[in-house]
């Protein structure tokens, strides 16, 4: 709009290994710090924003199983990693002067309230951000999927798929093929025929039922959260 004001709910799904900072293991507050600026000043012109993150700088349940874990034990463990980066991109919100609260889908009143979609959405309609943690409390499931199924709950425009160190969907991995080619645009089933790494199938099967917008983006190039919030052509959209 013309005021510089940008309207709109939007469900800002975060890498959890961006949270390193390329340390594969835990939280890198410098990090976390650059992240919550940019939500900042998303929050500040107007934009409601919800926030899942992911966990994968501390544990996945499917590679504890692998090396002879119960796989619902571990899953637990990973839901509760997330927790940690909810906490650290709380505090740095709200020294940003932004207010923040956590809701997790595993109750533990002393660090964050229960998940409660209505009261999440009053959070957001005060201009307060709303972080879910602990997934969605069930073993079997990634926080990709709790993040499509937040932005439905919460009836958010668009799912902003936030990567670290890839900018967009590739026909082929970017990393090991130097000629993979960038997809601007694509389908739901293209995705999910191609078994493209946007989101695991139960994510992109549950946006394309309910025809939710996704948004992939790199997360640490500068700018790139209020360029996807703005709507600007950014990263690949995956839509109809
Ligand atoms: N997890 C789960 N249920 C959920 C969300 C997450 O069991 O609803 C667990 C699962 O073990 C997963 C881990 O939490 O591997 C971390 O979540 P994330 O989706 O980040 O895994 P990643 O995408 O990093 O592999």
């Amino acid at each position: 709009s013309d005021d510089g004001k940008v309207r709109g709910r939007f469900l800002l799904k975060l890498s959890g290994e961006a949270f390193s900072g390329g340390g594969g293991l835990g939280v890198d507050p410098d990090v976390v710090h650059a992240i919550a600026r940019e939500i900042a000043a998303v929050v500040r012109d107007g934009a409601q924003i919800a926030i899942v993150i992911g966990g994968g700088n501390f544990f996945r349940g499917a590679e504890l199983q692998v090396r002879g874990m119960d796989r619902a034990r571990s899953d637990y463990m990973g839901m509760l990693g997330t927790v940690m980066n909810c906490l650290a991109l709380q505090d740095f919100l709200e020294k940003e002067g932004v207010d923040c609260r956590v809701q997790t889908a595993i109750t533990m009143g002393q660090v964050a309230e229960p998940y409660i979609p209505l009261r999440a959405v009053r959070h957001l309609e005060k201009g307060r951000v709303v972080i879910f943690g602990a997934g969605m409390g069930m073993p079997y499931f990634s926080t990709d999927t709790t993040a499509a199924q937040r932005a439905l709950e919460i009836d958010a425009e668009a799912l902003l798929m936030g990567k670290n160190g890839v900018d967009g969907v590739y026909d082929s991995d970017p990393k090991t093929n130097p000629d993979a080619v960038k997809f601007d645009h694509l389908g739901y089933g293209e995705v999910i025929t191609r078994e493209l790494k946007v989101a695991d199938a139960t994510a992109v099967t549950l946006c394309r039922d309910n025809k939710l917008p996704i948004v992939v983006f790199e997360l640490l190039a500068e700018g790139n959260i209020a360029r996807a919030v703005k709507g600007e052509k950014i990263g690949t959209l995956v839509g109809d």
